[in-house]
């Protein structure tokens, strides 16, 4: 058999969708399961729904959740170039051949025409599409045309019957009826040739062996089958992805947040999770087993296990997923993972010394086993990371513990225990802690309470003492005289 060669075609017309990464990712499988070659092409013919920006960004995600391509518009390769907009004289001459053979023609119908005869059809209530008027056009009517040069644009002369069969590694046995086929353009006026036609060249001339695309693309596949014919090409295997809904069963609208595929990477998600969650997505192994490493799905990846029903996009298991993988990182991946979070959130600097990153690593640690994604990093552990004199006391908490006779008592008992003892841990600060509500003859919680306010500002946390561990003596030390002051202008 050939060499496997896939390709992920996007059209730089917006921000990448879950959709079409998934494609991506299903290729990309695809070819390193096989051995094979994976590249991407950028389908840019429209120029009117060109985005500024769309292919860097594409590029962007594919890079972020490690995928990596062979050939592409980037690094070149042998089939280059890769941008559709760069190949337009390959799409020209293989217009021309199909003229010449009879498959195609250039159709002279202004657009004022085709507007009126859509109006008519839909009017009546007939199927829209072209009527073939200039199919057979005499032959001095074309000549008048071209002496006049007439702007054209090029349409595939469908077969006017038959049934048009392919086998799709998905769907299966597939077969549509050539007659409700319209006369489709190939070329528009401007030169440039339609998605149909450049596609099909170019899946053609880049010598793609599987066309692994979403399901939306079923229905250009028997117009594609049938351009292979007139070519005398063969055409690639089609294997279309099923559709991608939401949690409610419906289709997955391009606007919600969980279907854009960027919001990931900005909330916080790290790319082995949405790998792990989209490689099933659409896919599966038949092993009941959630968990699988990068490697483990390559081995594994086929186009049988490719299911025949659509796929869920759950939200909740993306946020599984996440919490799982973030739970297993080792401490100084997850330090240099949240890092970006807490610098956009300026609560640390552009370049953080070896010391503060130490910091941000047993910070982190503590944090680790509830944060759910990165990006709750910053409000998840701000207080460690702001200056002694700026974390926020919560209203509420000062209300309850640091309102009342005494309060400055026990943190002054506490500060001054704690500033003796020698060795900085979270047992022997717990034993402070514990001792001074014994002297004062009340439940530790009373003590236990206002000193985390006093350290954090807030009522809730890691455990207490790996806490104040983790902030040093001179920042708690700092951070007691600070409450003792505060309470002290509240009396
Ligand atoms: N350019 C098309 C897209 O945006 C590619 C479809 C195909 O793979 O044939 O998805």
């Amino acid at each position: 058999m050939a060499k496997v060669r896939v390709r992920y075609a996007p059209s730089p017309t917006g921000k990448p969708h879950i959709g079409n990464i998934r494609t991506a990712l299903f290729n990309w499988l695809f070819a390193r399961h096989s051995g094979g070659d994976f590249l991407i092409r950028i389908e840019d013919t429209d120029r009117e729904r060109f985005v500024e920006g769309a292919i860097e960004t594409q590029l962007h995600a594919l890079k972020w959740l490690g995928v990596d391509w062979d050939e592409g518009p980037d690094i070149g390769g042998p089939f280059g170039p890769y941008y559709q907009s760069q190949r337009l004289e390959l799409y020209k001459e293989r217009a021309e051949a199909l003229i010449a053979s009879g498959h195609a023609y250039r159709c002279y119908c202004t657009k004022e025409r085709l507007d009126k005869l859509r109006e008519h059809q839909v009017e009546r209530g007939l199927p829209t599409g072209y009527d073939r008027r200039c199919r057979d056009l005499p032959a001095e009517d074309v000549a008048r045309h071209e002496a006049e040069g007439t702007p054209y644009v090029v349409r595939f002369a469908m077969p006017r019957e038959g049934t048009v069969t392919w086998t799709d590694a998905v769907f299966g046995e597939m077969s549509w009826e050539a007659r409700i086929l319209d006369d489709h353009v190939l070329m528009k006026s401007d030169g440039f040739p339609t998605y149909h036609m450049a596609n099909v060249v170019d899946d053609h001339l880049m010598e793609i062996t599987h066309v692994i695309r979403g399901e939306e693309w079923l229905p250009s596949t028997p117009r594609h089958v049938l351009m292979y014919q007139a070519f005398g090409w063969t055409h690639p295997v089609f294997v279309h992805a099923t559709n991608i809904l939401g949690k409610d069963r419906r289709k997955l609208s391009k606007r919600e947040a969980s279907a854009e595929f960027l919001n990931y990477e900005r909330d916080g998600y790290l790319p082995e999770a949405i790998f792990n969650f989209m490689a099933l997505l659409g896919w599966s192994t038949g092993e009941d087993r959630d968990m699988y490493t990068r490697e483990e799905i390559i081995e594994r990846f086929d186009l049988p296990g490719l299911v025949g029903r659509p796929a869920i996009l759950d939200t909740d298991k993306i946020a599984w997923y996440n919490g799982v993988y973030i739970r297993a990182l080792p401490l100084t991946d997850l330090a240099r993972r949240g890092l970006p979070y807490l610098q956009a959130a300026g609560l640390v600097s552009g370049t953080p010394g070896d010391a503060e990153i130490d910091y941000i690593g047993r910070v982190m640690a503590l944090e680790q086993e509830r944060i759910k994604t990165l990006a709750e990093a910053p409000q998840l552990a701000d207080f460690f990371l702001l200056d002694d004199d700026k974390y926020v006391f919560d209203e509420k908490a000062v209300q309850k513990w640091f309102r009342n006779e005494g309060a400055a008592d026990k943190l002054r008992r506490v500060r001054e225990r704690f500033e003796s003892l020698s060795d900085w841990a979270a047992a022997g600060l717990e034993e402070i802690v514990r001792g001074v509500a014994e002297t004062l003859e009340i439940k530790p919680a009373e003590v236990i309470h206002p000193v985390r306010v006093a350290l954090t500002g807030r009522t809730f946390g890691p455990g207490l003492y790996e806490t104040i561990e983790v902030l040093g003596r001179d920042r708690s030390l700092r951070r007691l005289d600070r409450a003792i002051g505060l309470i002290d202008s509240l009396v």
